[in-house]
């Protein structure tokens, strides 16, 4: 079957053709309407009701052709401005939140997310060593100042995550007054030591798209991570982060649960944040998720969950046929460059479709235990794709 995404025009999103979700979206639907000054910020595929994909054919909604829910939520995200600092409740407490607050945290599922880059990407990924957010604090007064004496006296003593936490949570509950003040002497004092820490043209974009914001403040505290394009990063329950710019495909668990506490004009949870959150100090290095090979064409992206798991197809031009082997679960693939006949098996028999940017297949159960990637007279580009499908790779 053959899928139109669902589109979200949220206000961080890349604007006009220079987004990947609109040149994707147009791709994939000739009578998609682009407008220059409109953002267009995320593709959701998959089930979830805020924004279930359409079968082409019929017109109908995935999840009634399917006649049940997928376990994962597949998107492609354009960003321009930062998204907000944030974490995803575990399982345990999304139940408790959308029992609690059904209006802010929509559903009862928990929402372990994978990011791979497609554009050069860039985010804050978990809490710095605490050696790291210690030079931080010594190197900006301004913030020791924000923080107080004591507890930036403790954290030199302990170097552990209870002061660490204790920090954390001065700043975030700091008033807008006292954070805009400690913002703007940084701003103005400091433009030397942001550049010896390679953290002036990122502090000088998202304060300037959050003036105010407590969220700027965090470049000091977390890890701020360069994405090449085909690199991932994992977020599991309560790690923190914020994705701040590029274009990505992004697979979760099916769900859209969000605690956000900064670089946002939603609802700020941050008391919830402050004590969902993981308190643990790890280098950048450590944040990138590597998948594992296949073969020459096939890496995995498969996190330690059962929900989803992300593959990576990427097929030279010269290569004639692929046969990708998989198993009897509902997958969807987003075609991102090239051209082929994908063959593959359906309820009703043999069926060929010709793939190309854009377009988007729901794989069936039936298609296990290969689907094969035929080489088409004009295929342009080397092919690549992602499918989003569930973790089965953990079983193996
Ligand atoms: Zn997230």
């Amino acid at each position: 079957m053959e899928l139109t995404g669902w589109v979200k025009n949220y206000e961080w999103g890349k604007n006009g053709i220079h987004s990947a979700v609109a040149q994707l979206a147009m791709a994939n639907d000739p009578d998609f309407v682009l407008k220059d000054d409109e953002p267009y910020a995320e593709m959701w595929m998959g089930t979830h009701f805020c924004g279930v994909s359409i079968v082409k054919e019929t017109g109908e909604t995935l999840d009634r052709v399917l006649k049940m829910e997928l376990p994962y939520l597949f998107k492609v995200l354009s960003i321009k401005k930062a998204l907000s600092i944030q974490v995803h409740p575990n399982k345990c407490e999304a139940e408790r939140l959308h029992a609690e607050r059904p209006e802010i945290y929509k559903d009862s599922n928990h929402k372990p997310e994978m990011c791979i880059a497609l554009t050069p990407f860039l985010a804050l990924v978990g809490f710095q060593p605490i050696d790291d957010i210690i030079d931080n604090i010594d190197e900006f007064q301004p913030l020791s100042k924000l923080i107080g004496k004591e507890a930036v006296h403790e954290l030199h003593q302990k170097r552990d995550t209870e002061s660490l936490k204790a920090c954390y949570e001065i700043l975030m509950r700091s008033n807008d007054a006292k954070i805009a003040a400690c913002l703007k002497e940084i701003a103005k004092k400091y433009k030397k030591e942001l550049e010896s820490n390679e953290l002036l043209n990122v502090f000088n974009k998202i304060n300037a798209d959050f003036p105010g914001d407590v969220g700027v403040l965090s470049l000091f505290f977390l890890n701020l991570i360069h994405l090449k394009p085909g690199q991932g990063i994992y977020l599991g329950a309560n790690e923190i982060h914020a994705y701040l710019e590029g274009d990505c495909v992004e697979c979760m668990a099916c769900s859209d649960n969000v605690i956000r506490a900064g670089l946002t004009p939603k609802y700020k949870d941050v008391e919830q944040l402050i004590s969902s959150v993981i308190y643990e100090g790890k280098p950048a290095r450590c944040k990138l998720f590597m998948p594992y090979r296949i073969d020459d064409f096939v890496e995995v992206f498969a996190p330690p969950v059962d929900d989803f798991a992300v593959i990576h197809v990427a097929i030279s031009h010269t290569v004639d046929t692929y046969k990708l082997e998989i198993q009897k679960y509902g997958s969807i693939m987003l075609t991102l460059t090239g051209k082929r006949i994908v063959k593959l098996t359906t309820k009703d028999g043999p069926k060929e479709i010709t793939v190309s940017r854009g377009n988007i297949i729901y794989i069936p159960v039936e298609a296990a235990p290969a689907i094969e990637f035929l080489h088409t007279e004009d295929c342009g580009d080397d092919f690549s794709a992602y499918i989003a499908t569930y973790n089965y790779f953990r079983l193996a």
